[in-house]
């Protein structure tokens, strides 16, 4: 590629990037990296770097960089017929089949799938068939929405809501009244350490079906919840957690939607999570895995239970008033297709499960007897390593010490990008699923010097 020398100062002065310290950008203090290629688990900067990306760019990019076959299912598609709308029963090949691929691959009950192009709209897709639903059936006060502290559901007004962490609330005059938050699932962060996986769990349900009792059964019409968390931690539940979650649900009569955007289509190692630890969900949100992110789409896939209300409700009221221009976007849907093929094709999901938990002991291996390390935990390819103060009281090192940014910051010297999640200091690592033992063995052992490097 040619060196362009005006695209750092123009970055600098004309792009908005988002998650970005906005000042420090501006001033120069952090770094602008101009990625250029990639291929596997790898991507290329314009400096010359080659860097392992154990994060697949958001935990997205599931089947690595540079897949050929999706992209000739993309410019095939584009040169066919870049777009047409899917309102009044419009549709492609493209996206009529992969409708049909999601729910061959979805837990039996669910019966349809609306497409959008992030997880976040499909949240606000969710919670609307939410809303809509309880009006059909006559039960207007039966809307609000609850979610967990530490999940995270996007960045709009209702899923920055839904989202548990204080960065996303703060500021923008969020949550939003409707969404109220419960405990998180987040074992090693136990209010009693004396308490077993099934105390804690136990602990969660009885905290869930005190909340509903409080708020009233009849005011609550959702439960959200990622079947294992992400963004707030990278945490597989406590043993037992949605069983118990989903009786007390059961038996208020609140819908359950699971968040599958990070979990969706292999990432634990099973084609969905929902499958991974037994949820029965009423709606399941799909995003990031559904195209490897080759191309923007999402989808709300719906539940037969729910579909027949709707329909119900389309008969009193006419056509559904809602729909976003590009809704099953032909070059998304053809994106989908290849992607969904690959996976099953290069049998990816199973090497999620086998190369995550090679993974995970590896990590364990380098950096799990270290003083600073507090955890290292996992569930296919979506392990974490948390850093402490003090392993044996569990504190929290001071935010401004910053340690998790420096220990990620310190890895990315190491030519190994992984991310510092945003509320603690949690190193998060979600590669492709592609991702060899020997790769798996070069994050853990450079793991292990960018921890000493940042904390001896
Ligand atoms: N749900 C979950 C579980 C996510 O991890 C994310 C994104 N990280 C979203 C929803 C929002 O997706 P998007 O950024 O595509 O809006």
């Amino acid at each position: 590629m040619l060196k362009n020398d005006m695209l750092e100062t123009w970055d600098r002065e004309n792009f908005f990037h988002p998650s970005t310290h906005l000042a420090e950008f501006a001033r120069g203090n952090l770094p602008n990296r101009v990625v250029t290629g990639g291929s596997g688990c790898h991507i290329e900067d314009r400096e010359g770097n080659r860097l392992l990306d154990a994060f697949a760019g958001l935990y997205c990019v599931n089947v690595g960089y540079g897949r050929q076959e999706i992209a000739e299912a993309i410019a095939k598609q584009a040169k066919e017929l870049a777009y047409y709308h899917s309102y009044v029963g419009h549709g492609t090949e493209a996206s009529i089949t992969l409708a049909k691929m999601i729910l061959d691959r979805a837990p039996e009950h669910m019966s349809k799938v609306y497409f959008g192009l992030s997880g976040s709209d499909a949240n606000e897709t969710n919670i609307k068939l939410v809303w809509y639903y309880n009006n059909i059936l006559g039960r207007p006060e039966k809307k609000k929405i609850i979610s967990r502290w530490r999940g995270y559901h996007g960045s709009g007004l209702m899923t920055g809501s839904l989202t548990g962490l204080e960065l996303f609330h703060k500021k923008f005059d969020l949550p939003l009244s409707q969404v109220i938050h419960t405990e998180a699932p987040y074992y090693y962060r136990r209010p009693d350490l004396s308490m077993s996986e099934a105390d804690f769990t136990a602990h969660c349900a009885a905290e869930l079906e005190a909340l509903i009792e409080e708020e009233g059964a009849d005011t609550i019409a959702a439960f959200i919840g990622e079947p294992a968390l992400g963004t707030g931690g990278l945490v597989p539940p406590p043993a037992g957690y949605w069983e118990a979650i989903q009786k007390v649900l059961d038996k208020h009569d609140i819908l359950l939607i699971a968040d599958e955007v990070v979990t969706g289509f292999g990432r634990l190692g099973t084609m969905f999570g929902s499958e991974h630890y037994g949820l029965k969900p009423d709606l399941i949100t799909i995003a990031k895995g559904l195209t490897s992110a080759y191309a923007p789409l999402s989808g709300s896939i719906v539940s037969e239970k729910m579909w027949t209300v709707l329909e119900q409700g389309t008969d009193e009221n006419g056509p559904i008033g809602h729909g976003w221009t590009y809704s099953a976007h032909p070059i998304g849907a053809a994106a989908g297709v290849a992607n969904l093929k690959l996976i099953d094709d290069l049998g990816m999901v199973a090497n999620a499960g086998k190369v995550g938990g090679y993974l995970k002991r590896a990590l364990e291996d380098a950096v799990g007897g270290h003083a600073h390390v507090g955890e290292v935990r996992g569930e296919g390819l979506l392990c974490a390593v948390e850093m402490v103060k003090d392993r044996d009281t569990r504190t929290f090192f001071d935010a401004s010490e910053k340690v998790g940014p420096s220990v990620a910051a310190a890895l990315l010297k190491e030519g190994v990008i992984a991310r510092a999640m945003p509320q603690g200091d949690i190193i998060g690592f979600a590669p492709p699923f592609c991702l060899t033992e020997a790769e798996a063995d070069e994050v853990a052992g450079k793991m292990a010097k960018a921890v000493a490097a940042v904390l001896g």
